[in-house]
């Protein structure tokens, strides 16, 4: 396990930000946020396509109170842009909420949609980008601007001792949401990184491509939330 430390004069968790950084707005965005315009504009071409959509930025679903965050990298097209739940509606979920549901993270029965019942349990999921990129590949200066969002929502959760990263975008963005230097702390599968009272767990993230690849099996994924479960018994 990695143990690396906060860095001095760096924005932790729930402190104001200090010059320089982005100042926090709230802790959601607004659905109209216009500050990643390439964004804002895909967001609004895809509003006009599909006006039933959910087509905004996907707020965290579960517990503030929970000690476990899983952070993804940025809302699916067809999935949480489309039904406004994290991982709700495309294949990446099925993975995720199986898993946490073995787990004892989650408890009913995922059916893909908001109002399946599903409900987290001691757990939260978000994205390190709240708004649906194209191609699913949001740029540096969108990861960026969206981390005050991902700040947050580390603040808002007084509890937090687990952070599971999926994918290598999530991880460091969250080491830089935690005000933590990514050289310290590389992205590896399995890999367990201290920060201060917090663990950080990296995963590859349980994306079809990353599955059909077999870069990422359901064992492997079971494995990154079994040493969770373990240390958050
Ligand atoms: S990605 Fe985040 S910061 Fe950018 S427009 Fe969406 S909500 Fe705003």
């Amino acid at each position: 396990m990695t143990t690396i430390s906060t860095i001095e004069n760096a924005p932790a968790r729930g402190r104001p930000p200090s010059a320089g950084t982005p100042a926090l707005l709230s802790t959601e965005p607004d659905r109209n946020c216009p500050l990643c315009p390439r964004l804002a504009a895909f967001r609004e071409a895809t509003r006009a396509r599909e006006p039933k959509w959910f087509n905004s930025p996907v707020p965290p679903f579960g517990d503030p109170d929970g000690r476990l965050l899983i952070v993804g990298l940025a809302p699916g097209l067809q999935g949480a842009n489309r039904t406004g739940r994290p991982f709700t509606g495309d294949f990446a979920g099925d993975l995720l909420y199986a898993t946490l549901i073995e787990y004892g993270f989650a408890k009913g029965v995922y059916q893909a949609r908001p109002d399946d019942g599903l409900a987290l349990v001691d757990c939260r999921i978000g994205n390190a980008v709240h708004c649906v990129p194209p191609q699913n590949k949001p740029l540096p200066a969108e990861i960026n601007t969206c981390r005050q969002f991902l700040v947050a929502t580390l603040a808002s959760m007084p509890k937090l001792r687990a952070i599971v990263a999926l994918g290598r975008i999530a991880h460091e963005s969250t080491l830089r949401a935690l005000g933590l230097r990514s050289a310290a702390a590389p992205f590896a599968h399995g890999a367990i990184h201290q920060a201060s009272n917090v663990k950080l767990y990296d995963s590859y993230h349980c994306s079809r491509y990353n599955t059909n690849t077999r870069v990422l099996t359901p064992d492997m994924f079971r494995s990154v939330f079994a040493k969770v479960r373990a240390d958050l018994c």
